[in-house]
């Protein structure tokens, strides 16, 4: 395994970016395009076999010496969020090229195929939906959910996938069957301090915090800020304050019972200091890996709106953007990356997962493995996002590792002229 290698593949896909400033490849968008159009160029010069799926993931293919037997997959995302960070996803995919790499300098023959899958649209950050290209392979995603879903700019996903020669209504065929994959990895930055502040290097995922995330629209009536009497008014950003703390105080209630919760984004109409705020959009984050914590925090935020209602005269109208489930990942596989690791003398430990990834829609597909290693500082979609090169080396170690037990080497045969 090379990591200068791995690295340059990285550094070769963060050059498309839309901004200077961070790394910005937004789903679907020219730049985006384009680097997906490079990187396939890799793929090819490794003598993979190269598809676009109907949603827009890039699958590549290494055959194996079956290739009736269900392939061994390895994956990440290549779309970030705005100003984000150079290595959630990119690292993933750049590894899983180094892998195959790797085995085809070796010239290792296995009997399952591999697959390399870029999926399309793992961040939520264009359309406010996210894995949606992994969600499609695994048959999760709700066509009509999405039908009206928009970017900032108003371009609709139907128009963004038409502008990447893609149809929305044939979306739904990007869909496998279990019988087809026999594994899933994912190398993935940690986002979070916990490997770092505990000293390990890798982070061996149990379970992954499923968001439910929700779009809540509060309506009062706008009026003059100075001739409305306080008793008239039906002031929607104030209404909104108190759902907000609500939510605040049940996600503290339940600290340490698996779900957090957020409200993240405002929205106040009119929005000028002289008018008494008639409408404001609020954007939850209900996450985590306890079912019941995410339903009581759910109920909670409810009960908040309800009590706008009775108490304020507000109405309150809730849009549920994605609600999904805690996802447990594959015990048996997690049990092989403990045992690499033990074998390399690399420190691991078991850790669950607060954001999403693709491996949460894989898990529904086949036996799936998310592989987390330090992100420095802790942090994230920020433009200092950062993991070592010797935490990547023994990410990518463990990865091979993995991969190859799977895929089942052959042993070579003695050839003339060579000898066993
Ligand atoms: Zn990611």
């Amino acid at each position: 395994m090379n990591v200068e290698r791995a690295l340059q593949t990285l550094r070769r896909i963060n050059a498309f970016s839309s901004t200077k400033r961070g790394i910005t490849r937004l789903v679907y968008t020219d730049v985006y395009a384009e680097a997906l159009y490079d990187f396939e160029k890799l793929l090819i010069q490794e003598n993979l076999s190269v598809r676009r799926d109907p949603v827009g993931n890039l699958i590549a293919r290494r055959e194996g010496a079956d290739p009736r037997l269900p392939a061994v997959a390895c994956g990440s995302h290549l779309d970030t969020v705005v100003e984000g960070g150079a290595y959630d996803g990119t690292l993933g995919v750049a590894a899983c090229l180094e892998v195959i790499r790797t085995m085809n300098e070796r010239g290792l023959v296995t009997r399952h195929p591999l697959e390399l899958i870029v999926f399309a649209a793992e961040e939520s950050s264009r359309f406010g939906v996210a894995t949606i290209g992994s969600k499609a392979m695994a048959g999760l995603l709700d066509g009509k959910r999405l039908a009206n879903v928009r970017d900032r700019d108003g371009v609709s996903l139907a128009e963004a996938l038409r502008r990447m020669g893609l149809d929305i209504g044939q979306i739904h065929l990007a869909r496998r069957r279990r019988s087809e994959l026999k594994a899933f990895f994912e190398l993935h930055v940690e986002q979070g301090p916990v490997l770092e502040s505990r000293g390990k290097t890798i982070g061996i995922v149990q379970a992954i915090a499923a968001p439910t995330r929700y779009v809540i629209r509060i309506d009062g009536k706008a009026a003059h800020s100075g001739t409305t009497p306080m008793a008239y008014r039906k002031d929607a950003l104030a209404g909104a304050a108190e759902v907000i703390l609500a939510v605040e105080r049940a996600a503290r209630r339940y600290e340490g019972k698996g779900a957090v919760a957020t409200v993240g984004a405002c929205r106040v109409q009119p929005g000028v200091m002289n008018v008494v705020p008639g409408s404001v959009e609020l954007m939850v984050d209900i996450r985590g890996t306890a079912r019941p914590a995410k339903a009581a925090l759910a109920r909670a935020l409810e009960a908040a709106l309800a009590r706008l209602q009775v108490d304020r005269g507000l109405r309150a109208e809730v849009n549920v953007l994605s609600d999904e489930d805690p996802v447990q990942l594959d015990r048996e596989l997690a049990a092989l990356i403990e045992a690499i690791c033990r074998k390399r003398g690399i420190s691991a430990m078991p850790m669950v997962s607060g954001a999403g990834h693709d491996a949460m829609n894989m898990a529904r597909l086949c036996p799936t493995a998310l592989i987390f290693i330090p992100s420095q500082g802790g942090l994230s979609h920020h433009p200092d996002e950062r993991s070592s090169p010797e935490d990547i080396a023994a990410g990518l170690a463990v990865l091979y590792d993995a991969i190859v037990n799977l895929a089942e080497v052959i042993p070579r045969q003695p050839g003339r002229g060579e000898t066993a």
